[in-house]
Parts: C-alpha cells; sequence; structure tokens
C-alpha cells in the first residue's frame, strides 16, 4: 500500500476500513541469507537497503522485545554532520543526504524536519576550534556557518549572552541538521523491508551463535535455532553481552544516558541549541515539548534507566544559557543504554570469525548515523567490501593506532 495525501482523504471519508498492517508477523524459518539481530534503526534499515539496494530478501532481523523499543525509540532526535575528522565526516554527510530523501525513498512521513543546529562558543579557543570544524565540514560537502553574538541573537534572542561564567560569544550553525520523529524511522525503514520480503521478527532473543569449525552459521534464539549465511549483529547498548557469545571482547562499554521532555509551550525554539561549556542540548517537539538531554550518567550499566545528580547537571546547562527554562515543568524522562568505544566512534566491520559481522559503538550519536549505517552495513554484507565512506570503521583500529579520536578526548571517553 502507498501512502499519500489523497490516501489519508480516502480513508476518512469511507471509515478507515482499507489500512494494513504496516509489517507481518511471520513464524522465523530454518534459515536465511542473512540473520540480522537488533531490530533497531540500524538493523531495520540495513534490512531495507539490502533489499532495496543489493536485492537481496532472504533475510531475517530478530529482535527481542518489539521494534523501536531500544535506543531508536528512546533518543533525542537529532540530525546533523558537524563531524571533523576524515574518518567519520564524510559518513555523516552520507547520512544526512540519505535523510533528505528519505521520506520520498520509504514513503512514509518521518517529520525529517532541518531546522538547523547551533553548537554555542563562550570563549575565543573554543571559537578558533569551532572555526576548523566548520571548514573540515565545507571541504567535505557539508554546510557551516560560523556566527557572531549578533548571528546567534537573530537565531535565538531569548538566550542569557551576558551570563557571568558562560557568555555566548557565537557559535557554528549547520542549517542542514535538525530533528527527526525517531520511532517512525523505525517504522518506516520496517515498512519497507516487510515490503520486500524481509521476515521481522519479535520477541525473539538471540542466546548465542552456531559455530561450526571456527564458523558462524546463524544464531540460537528463544524461539530455536535460526541458521544463516551470514550473521549481522546490531544491538546498540548490549553489543557487549551479545558478542560475549561469540567469545569476543569489544572496545565499547555499556552506559545509561537520559533525555527528558517538558510540558508543551508555545513554539520559542527554532532548531536545536547545544551549550558549549558543559554538556546540554535542546530542541522543541511539534507538541510543544522542550526535549532536551546532556551527559550519560558515567557508571557502567545495562539498566534502561538514571540517576538524579545527572538530572542536576543537565538542567544546570539548560539554566547557563536560557534561565526561562526554569520555569517549564519536566513532563517525562526516560534512559536508554548506549554503546561507547574507547575513542567515541563506531564500527562497520567483519569479525574476526568467518559469518559474523558487526555494526556498533555509536554511543549517544548513532540516530543521525541511522541511514548511513544501514546502508554501508548492507554493502558490507552484500558485497564483503567497506562502503567507501566506511572504511575507517573498523575493529582492528586499536590495534593499528588508527583511531578516530573526534572530540581529541584521548583516553577518555567517558568525558565525551
Ligand atoms: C537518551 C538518548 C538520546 C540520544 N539522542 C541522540 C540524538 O539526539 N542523536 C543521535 O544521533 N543519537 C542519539 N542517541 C543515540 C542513538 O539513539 C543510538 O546510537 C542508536 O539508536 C543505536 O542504534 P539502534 O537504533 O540500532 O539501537 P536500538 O534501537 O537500541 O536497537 C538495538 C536492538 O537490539 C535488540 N537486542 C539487544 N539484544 C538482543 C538480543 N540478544 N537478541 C535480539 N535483539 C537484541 C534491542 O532490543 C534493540 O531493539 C541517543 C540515545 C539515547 C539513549
Amino acid at each position: 500500500m502507498r501512502y499519500s495525501g489523497f490516501k489519508v482523504l480516502w480513508e476518512g471519508l469511507t471509515g478507515n476500513r482499507g489500512w494494513k498492517p504496516v509489517w507481518r508477523e511471520p513464524e522465523p524459518k530454518e534459515s536465511y541469507d542473512i540473520v540480522i539481530v537488533g531490530g533497531g534503526g540500524h538493523g531495520l534499515a540495513t534490512a531495507y537497503y539490502l533489499a532495496k539496494q543489493f536485492g537481496m530478501t532472504n533475510i531475517a532481523v530478530v529482535e527481542k522485545g518489539w521494534i523501536g523499543s531500544g535506543n531508536v525509540g528512546r533518543n533525542t532526535t537529532i540530525i546533523r554532520s558537524n563531524y571533523m575528522l576524515p574518518g567519520n565526516e564524510p559518513f555523516y554527510e552520507f547520512s544526512m543526504k540519505l535523510w533528505e530523501n528519505l521520506e520520498q525513498d520509504f514513503n512514509y512521513n518521518a517529520m525529517v524536519s532541518q531546522r538547523g543546529i547551533i553548537n554555542l562558543f563562550h570563549s575565543d579557543p573554543q571559537r578558533d576550534a569551532f572555526a576548523r570544524r566548520g571548514n573540515a565540514m565545507r571541504m567535505a560537502g557539508a554546510d557551516a556557518v560560523l556566527l557572531d553574538r549578533a548571528g546567534i541573537e537573530k537565531h535565538c534572542p531569548f538566550l542569557d549572552f551576558d551570563n557571568a561564567r558562560f557568555p555566548i560569544k557565537g557559535g557554528l550553525w549547520q542549517p542542514r541538521g535538525g530533528t527527526v520523529r525517531h520511532d517512525a524511522v523505525a517504522w518506516g525503514y520496517a515498512r519497507g523491508a516487510d515490503a520486500r520480503g524481509v521476515d521481522i521478527i519479535q520477541n525473539c532473543e538471540v542466546t548465542g551463535f552456531v559455530m561450526e569449525n571456527g564458523e558462524c552459521k546463524g544464531v540460537e534464539t528463544s524461539r530455536g535455532t535460526i541458521r544463516a549465511g551470514k550473521t549481522a549483529v546490531c544491538v546498540a547498548g548490549s553489543s557487549g553481552r551479545v558478542m560475549e557469545k561469540a567469545g569476543m571482547r569489544l572496545p565499547i562499554e555499556s552506559h545509561v544516558l537520559q533525555a527528558f521532555v517538558s510540558e508543551g509551550l508555545k513554539p520559542v525554539i527554532p532548531g536545536v541549541i547545544t551549550f558549549g561549556a558543559g554538556h546540554f542540548y535542546v530542541s522543541q517537539s511539534d507538541k510543544g515539548g522542550l526535549v532536551f538531554g546532556g551527559d550519560i550518567d558515567g557508571y557502567n550499566t545495562y539498566a534502561q534507566r538514571g540517576n538524579l545528580p545527572v538530572v542536576e547537571d543537565v538542567c544546570e546547562g539548560g539554566m547557563a544559557i536560557m534561565p526561562m527554562i526554569g520555569r517549564a515543568r519536566l513532563l517525562r524522562m526516560w534512559g536508554g543504554v548506549v554503546d561507547m568505544s574507547m575513542d567515541g566512534s563506531p564500527f562497520i566491520d567483519k569479525t574476526h570469525i568467518d559469518g559474523l559481522y558487526f555494526n556498533g559503538g555509536w554511543c549517544y550519536g548513532g540516530f543521525k548515523a541511522t541511514p548511513a549505517s544501514g546502508y554501508c552495513y548492507a554493502h558490507l554484507l552484500a558485497r564483503d567490501e567497506p562502503h567507501p565512506t566506511a572504511t575507517e570503521l573498523r575493529l582492528d583500529r586499536f590495534l593499528t593506532g588508527n583511531i578516530i579520536d573526534e572530540k581529541g578526548v584521548g583516553a577518555q571517553p567517558n568525558l565525551h
């Protein structure tokens, strides 16, 4: 079924009896060409691009809960490509280009809203660092504009420019950044993959791998064994736990990251704004809620809930740039388990075990990467060679020293 304005009108006039389930609930088959472990944004996007771009449809996505129950439905929905290093920037810009055409591509309203992202700076050295980042972005074909204080005042007059500790001196603006409705991304990719024959199997937990002569031949699940020519893991915050079942220890830690939504307010925030002297980012949803977040909780955990010290820290960051946020009431908050790699950059790679592939290490930046991650993982699975924009997202980069230390925080990824 194709969705369109005409279809909505027609169904409205005829009692909404023509809508069909958006995906099937198939029983798992005995074997597939490819089994994707994890029905988050990345797993579903991988299945979609495998089917659409590479013509492979004998595929299952195996999800332990329901699709969208993980980080794809828990994030603060920000998309951007304001990265600096060559191993990252072309990949995230590729993702941005895929976002720009995504809704037409998978015929689903994902509310892609490119209202811009502004990273504020508060000191002269920080301005220099942002100018350098903006130049790197432009050299990679992305958009970046360095704004001075007057430029920021034009976009966001409500900010506290003269805060004694963190005066706002300007910001790096990416006009094409913005937000996307996160769960609609999971649903859109699921619908597109299902329509092409991919089996999306929910409530099916992978409990182990089928290993024969040192090769991975499929997965053991709570609903039986499923054999596969290739097994592609992308389970985000559960990466360590799942890959451990194949005897692999990853350069990844799991942490909880919290998100917050205020009561609905009149439109005030034009796009996404980030505080440059602490960790706070905010946008406003179409319903009016301020959607914001900040730092991870800072300890290793698999629990999808956080603690109050970080709530205080995040709210302090918000108060430093927009004190009026203190008048708004918090409506909802939740946590998600994020997979933090030791240089802060992700992996899309084959493992040393034949037939087993790994995608992870996205930490709190993987939502914006969803289209490119799916596309590049599909490319790797279909052709057994990395996509040109993902050649450096390798698992062995800590052995070879080719780390992608985007934020320059060295061996302290917990400070990201
Ligand atoms: C609070 C918060 C805010 C964030 N904000 C942003 C943001 O603004 N912008 C941005 O770019 N990124 C953001 N992120 C990060 C982003 O959400 C993640 O990096 C990304 O969603 C991870 O990829 P995914 O969608 O595939 O993960 P998930 O949706 O977590 O998918 C992984 C799936 O694997 C399943 N799984 C786990 N174990 C098994 C198993 N044994 N068997 C079968 N299935 C299994 C899980 O149930 C889950 O559904 C945020 C994350 C959080 C938590």
